[in-house]
C-alpha cells in the first residue's frame, strides 16, 4: 500500500488521488499509442485530442463561448506579469492595479520595468495586505484593471470583483481559478499558473477575450505575443505536453466527479468554514486576514509564539499533516486547501488542532 499524507502545501499543491492514479495506470501506454504521454508527438493526433479536450472542459466550466481563447504557455504567472502589460498596454494609455500583496506588487514591478504607465488606486499595504481594500476609484480611460483574485501567501481574497466602471479585468487566478463560478463578462484576461489548483508546475493557462487578443501588440518577439498562441492553438513551439494532459485530467474530475464550480464552490465553502469556525472560537489561534477578506483557499494563522508554531508545523507533519508553515516572508501558519483537498483532510486538520491546543493552550 502507498502511504499518501494530507498534503496542505501552497504550491505546487494536492491534485486528486483519482487524477494521479489515471496518470499511472497510462503512463506506459497512452491512449493505444504503446508510448508514454511523455514520449508521443504534439504534432500527433493523441496530443491534439488532449490539448482541444482541455481547452472545451475549461469553456464548460467557465462557461465561456468563442469569444475568448484559451492558451497555455510557459513560465508561469511570473511570466503573465510581464506579458499582460506587454502586449495589452501602449504607449500613451495607462493600466489600474490595485495591489493585495505579494503577487500583486510583482505584477506592478514587471509592468514598471517595462516603462509603461500605470497607476495603483489602491493598495492594502498600510496593513500588512490583510485585507482586500474597498470604494476604490478606478480610472474609467484604463485599458484594463489588474487584480490577484487570490492571495495566496496573505490569506485574502476578492469575495467579489469591484465595480471597474466598465474597464476589464485583468486577473491573477493562480490560487483560485476553477474553485467558484465567476461571471466571465467582467474579465478581458485571466492567467493561473496550473500547480496551485489545476494541474504540476510547468504551464500557466490565459484565457484571454477576442477583443483584447486583437489589439494586442503584433511587433513582439514571437514567444512573448499572444497571438501566437492564439493563431497556433498553443502549438507554436513544443508546449509542456505532460503539464497540459494533467491540466486536462483535473478538468474532467472537476466536470465529472466533482460536478462542475458550482458544486466545488459549495464544498470549498464548507472546508474554509470549517478552519475559520475553528480560529474564532479560539484563544489559541489567530487569524491574520480580516473576516470580511479571507480566503477560501489559504487560511492564515498564528500561534501564541513563534516557538509554538514551530512545534505546531513539526507535530502535524508527524502526524502525517504536510505543507502548514506560512510563507517564509510572512510565518505562522498556512492550511492551503484547494479543489484537491478533501473535506476529510480539512477535518483531520482541524482535530489535530483541537488536539494541539488542549496539550500546548
Ligand atoms: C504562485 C503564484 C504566482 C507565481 O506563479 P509562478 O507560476 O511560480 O510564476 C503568481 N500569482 C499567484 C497568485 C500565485 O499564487
Amino acid at each position: 500500500m502507498v502511504k499518501r499524507i494530507y498534503n496542505f502545501n501552497p504550491g505546487p499543491a494536492a491534485l486528486p488521488t483519482a487524477v494521479l492514479e489515471e496518470i499511472q495506470e497510462s503512463f506506459l501506454d497512452f491512449a493505444g499509442t504503446g508510448m508514454s504521454i511523455t514520449e508521443v508527438s504534439h504534432r500527433s493526433k493523441q496530443f491534439d485530442e488532449v490539448i482541444n479536450d482541455a481547452v472545451e472542459r475549461a469553456r464548460r466550466l467557465l462557461g465561456i463561448g468563442d469569444d475568448y481563447r484559451v492558451l497555455f504557455i510557459q513560465g508561469g504567472a511570473s511570466l503573465q506579469f510581464a506579458m499582460v502589460p506587454m502586449n495589452l498596454l501602449p504607449e500613451g494609455r495607462s493600466a489600474d492595479y490595485v495591489n493585495t500583496g505579494t503577487w500583486s506588487t510583482k505584477a506592478i514591478k514587471e509592468a514598471e520595468i517595462l516603462g509603461k504607465t500605470f497607476r495603483v488606486p489602491a493598495s492594502s499595504e498600510d496593513k500588512n495586505f490583510s485585507y482586500i481594500p474597498k470604494n476604490i476609484d478606478f480610472d474609467e480611460n484604463a485599458v484594463y484593471v489588474h487584480l490577484t483574485s487570490n492571495n495566496t501567501i496573505k490569506g485574502t481574497q476578492w469575495a467579489e470583483f469591484p465595480d471597474t466602471k466598465g474597464v476589464p479585468i485583468v486577473c491573477d487566478m493562480s490560487s483560485d481559478i476553477m474553485s467558484r463560478p465567476i461571471d466571465m463578462s467582467r474579465f478581458g484576461l485571466i492567467y493561473a499558473g496550473a500547480q496551485k489548483n489545476i494541474g504540476p508546475a510547468g504551464v500557466c493557462m490565459v484565457i484571454i477575450r477576442n477583443d483584447m487578443l486583437e489589439k494586442a501588440d503584433d511587433s513582439l518577439p514571437s514567444m512573448l505575443k499572444y497571438k501566437t498562441y492564439a493563431s497556433k492553438n498553443s502549438l507554436y513551439n513544443t508546449p509542456p505536453c505532460f503539464a497540459i494532459y494533467v491540466v486536462q485530467l483535473v478538468l474532467k474530475w472537476l466536470e465529472e466527479t466533482m460536478g462542475g464550480l458550482a458544486r466545488m464552490d459549495e464544498i470549498n465553502r464548507k472546508k474554509a468554514a470549517m478552519l475559520y469556525n475553528l480560529l474564532d472560537t479560539s484563544d489559541f489561534y489567530t487569524g491574520t486576514a480580516e473576516p470580511d477578506s479571507r480566503s477560501l483557499m489559504n487560511v492564515t494563522f498564528r500561534l501564541p509564539n513563534e516557538e509554538l508554531e514551530k512545534k505546531f508545523v513539526q507535530e502535524a507533519a508527524q502526524n502525517d499533516l504536510g505543507g502548514l508553515k506560512g510563507h517564509r516572508s510572512v510565518g505562522g501558519c498556512r492550511a492551503s486547501i484547494y479543489n484537491a483537498t478533501t473535506l476529510d483532510a480539512v477535518e483531520t486538520l482541524v482535530d489535530f488542532m483541537k488536539t494541539f491546543e488542549g496539550k500546548n493552550g
